[in-house]
């Protein structure tokens, strides 16, 4: 009797202790099951991302949001300063992206990245970690999860919360490392994308972009004007007489010509204004944010840097050479869904100014009329 009461209650505890490891094991596999849903739904997301931009948002700002995380930081290494390039050439400057660290080496940055094979999970302390997570504060732990290009570490994702229990030796680390194997696939995606696009945008004689370019970066310059409710000015300059240049000289020295003019203008514009050889001897600046006295100022300080000086030829002789400059403007808050339709105006009302200062005389620049 009284064995099999005690086994009875036995069992109960038995059964009791079944049940609660059951209930652990549940709870397990539902937020194992919630973080593979959440995994998928990020991996997704950065496999949808087609341009560095996008990408990098996804992986700082995303993984914060989605993971519910207090700061996250990506530092990369970009000793050639290749994808630094690539940002600037797509208008989104590297600083644009608070958490984004371009560095020339991981050397000395934290003392993980000697052997960062696996995420690293951790105590986030000062003196290991405030230099790959700048402008963190009260962080108290961390995941580093290693980024690879080719097998070799190119970096780290670095995941960071105020709390301590958050990420540490003990967490299983499955999850991070499998999300680290497909951003750093993502981020060889995006790069040479953003390589094959800027090849195919890129003029061959001059180096500047080729008007392909203009016309994809037209309609998002005009997209981000219209955002921020912002002007959009455009340049059209054209050599004056430049037939002239090929008649007297021959087709190389028109060539040497073509590239030395699209220097001075280069030496006079911002890296965030967007220049390109719009056809043979003709050349756009879009100049954002630029109201049309200050655009004015500098089609006359690009005026005066091609005509104050004759350029060199290779025979030892030197041409004089003027451009004319065509100028017009999308207002800020002009409402227009159709970017292509504004783009085209903002060319053709350009191109207007242009053949009217060709017509005053030359050497010139002009506005479009109000
Ligand atoms: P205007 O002042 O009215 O602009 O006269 P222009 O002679 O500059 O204009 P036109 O359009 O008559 O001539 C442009 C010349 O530019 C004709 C073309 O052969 C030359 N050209 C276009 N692309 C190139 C190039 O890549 N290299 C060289 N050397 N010449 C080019
Ligand atoms: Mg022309
Ligand atoms: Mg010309």
């Amino acid at each position: 009797m009284v064995d099999r009461a005690m086994s009875r209650e036995e069992l109960a505890a038995q059964l009791e202790v079944a049940r609660s490891r059951l209930d652990e094991l549940i709870t397990e596999v539902a937020s194992n099951d919630a973080k593979m849903r959440r995994t998928q739904q990020r991996a997704l997301l950065l496999l949808q991302a087609e341009d560095l931009q996008s990408l990098f948002a996804a992986l700082i700002d995303g993984f914060r949001v989605s993971y519910d995380l207090d700061y996250v930081s990506v530092v990369l290494c970009d000793p050639d300063h290749d994808i630094r390039h690539l940002l600037l050439a797509s208008g989104t400057p590297v600083n644009s992206f608070s958490n984004l660290l371009m560095v020339e080496s991981l050397a000395g940055l934290a003392p993980q990245y000697v052997a960062l094979h696996q995420p690293w999970l951790g105590a986030f302390t000062g003196s290991d970690h405030q230099m790959i997570c700048p402008k963190a504060t009260g962080q108290k732990s961390i995941a580093m999860i290693p980024l690879k290009h080719r097998g070799e570490l190119i970096g780290s994702i670095n995941l960071c919360s105020n709390d301590v229990q958050r990420f540490t030796r003990d967490h299983a680390s499955d999850f991070l490392a499998h999300i680290g194997v497909i951003a750093s696939f993502c981020i060889e995606n995006v790069v040479n994308r953003a390589r094959l696009l800027r090849s195919g945008f890129t003029d061959v004689l001059t180096g500047w972009h080729n008007r392909r370019y203009l016309t994809v970066r037209l309609n998002e310059e005009l997209a981000r004007a219209q955002r921020d409710r912002a002007s959009l000015v455009c340049l059209m300059l054209d050599i004056d007489h430049f037939k002239q240049v090929n008649d007297n000289w021959g087709h190389s020295a028109g060539d040497a010509v073509l590239r030395e003019i699209a220097q001075r203008i280069e030496a006079q514009v911002r890296a965030s204004d967007v220049a390109a050889r719009y056809g043979g001897e003709e050349f756009v600046v879009l100049l954002p944010n630029t109201d049309v006295e200050a655009a004015t100022l500098l089609a006359d300080r690009i005026r005066e840097a091609i005509s104050e000086s004759p350029i060199d030829l290779e025979n030892g002789e030197a041409a004089s050479i003027t451009v004319s400059i065509g100028i017009a403007t999308v207002g800020p808050g002009e409402d227009e869904s159709d970017l292509k339709t504004v783009g085209d105006s903002l060319l053709a009302r350009a191109d207007v100014a242009l053949y009217a200062a060709k017509s005053a005389g030359r050497d010139r620049v002009i506005v479009e009329a109000a």
